[in-house]
């Protein structure tokens, strides 16, 4: 086998060796190993909303998946959506503009919607693909603040379908690893946390640099990494916020898009965490955690893989998946089946983040240290 076909068969057993698990499950079960059982169990039959970069990568990803396969898309530009439909075999009733995706509600094909465009879009199609009566997997940042964010916990809470946020980091081995670790005690005491995200970005003319469309600007895309990442690594909820922004570059990083932030957090045991977000610096993908008798580092630690890692024990050795197949597979057994996701994935989830992202924003433009309640 060319080593191309290999790493792609190695990668294939890896991610089917992970089927449903719970935490304690995952980050024991043996590496590498494949159930071999053929699946005949329920699947969930996914439109993707937003054929972009990102939606490609998941697309791709679902091809493995064992519970979850792509049936339809809603997308603005029709090449794409025809490419689509050739590629994935996807039938022409189940493709939607963002104009009619309403009429979903009318197709008993689809059972849930991937949200995967632009961030200041969420809010509004998550809500109404939740009226259409489908489920809503959304991409992060689910939404601009706190305020959405509920909106949309209680609409899809009063259409009775389930809310779930695309954290793939959730259902990562090596970091589910260390999360075992921190719960079983191994780290002592947690006493600190250091989150450092950020890449340099590049066309000025992209959504991501455009306040309407992004909310914001490193922190809601990169920064949000080590805000969600401070908290399962800690295994806390923040109490109390402080940052700071630095700009650079004003032509490019304009009036509310943050190009560099740093932050920190206060936990109730008195904790804290120190995190960079920045869309002004490569190589920077980096979680360090610190206790009174032990430590993780993980470097990368949240990029699409493979992660690595070490601890005060050694090298962290779970083998790599690709994340958006076992993301997909995990979500459908949650919305399915009722499972518990090994770290949260729902709609709470996700509101958590972005109260966190408003209490930042309001520490940089107050200077003042905030309180979360
Ligand atoms: P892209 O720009 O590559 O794709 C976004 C897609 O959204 C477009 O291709 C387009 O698809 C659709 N779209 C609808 N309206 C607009 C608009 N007004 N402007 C631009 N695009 C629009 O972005 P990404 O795929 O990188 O990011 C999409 C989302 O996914 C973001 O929320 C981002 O944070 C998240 N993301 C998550 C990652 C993760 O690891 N979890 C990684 C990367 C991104 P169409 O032409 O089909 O309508």
């Amino acid at each position: 086998m060319n080593s191309r076909r290999s790493f792609l068969h190695r990668l294939t057993a890896a991610t089917i060796a992970f089927p449903l698990l719970s935490l304690d499950e995952w980050t024991t079960a043996p590496a590498g190993n494949s159930d071999g059982q053929p699946y005949d169990g329920p699947v969930l039959r996914v439109a993707i909303m937003g054929l972009g970069s990102y939606g490609n990568r998941v697309a791709e990803a679902m091809q493995s998946c064992k519970k979850a396969k792509l049936v339809g898309v809603i997308s603005g530009t029709p090449a794409k959506i025809k490419a689509w439909q050739t590629k994935y075999s996807i039938p022409e009733k189940n493709c939607y503009n963002y104009e009619n995706f309403d009429n979903i509600k009318n197709n008993p094909d689809i059972d849930a919607v991937y949200v995967i465009t632009p961030n200041a879009l969420h809010h509004d199609q998550a809500i109404r693909v939740a009226k259409a009566g489908k489920h809503v997997i959304c991409e992060k940042p689910m939404a601009l603040n706190e305020k959405e964010g509920r909106e949309m916990v209680e609409a899809c809470k009063k259409a009775n379908v389930k809310l779930l946020v695309g954290y793939r980091m959730h259902f990562e081995p090596k970091t589910l690893e260390v999360i075992n670790m921190r719960k079983n005690g191994d780290f002592g005491k947690v006493l600190f946390f250091q989150g450092l995200c950020g890449f340099r970005i590049g066309d000025p003319t992209q959504w991501r640099l455009n306040k309407q469309l992004a909310g914001g600007g490193s922190l809601m895309d990169i920064g949000i990494y080590a805000i969600n990442g401070a908290r399962y690594m800690t295994g806390e909820e923040p109490i109390w916020v402080t940052a700071e922004e630095t700009k650079t570059d004003t032509v490019k990083f304009k009036e509310g898009v943050d190009e560099t932030i740093q932050f920190q957090l206060g936990f109730p045991s008195g904790a804290v965490a120190s995190c960079l977000s920045t869309y002004n610096m490569n190589n920077l993908d980096r979680f360090f955690l610190n206790g009174t008798s032990g430590f993780a580092e993980m470097q990368p630690s949240t990029g699409y893989g493979p992660i690595k890692g070490r601890t005060h024990k050694g090298e962290l050795t779970h083998p790599h998946i690709t994340h958006q197949t076992v993301q997909m597979d995990e979500m459908a057994g949650i919305i399915l089946e009722g499972k518990q996701a090994p770290v949260p994935v729902d709609g709470e989830e996700g509101v958590k983040d972005l109260k966190i992202i408003d209490a930042i924003y309001a520490a940089c433009k107050t200077g003042k240290k905030i309180e979360l309640k």
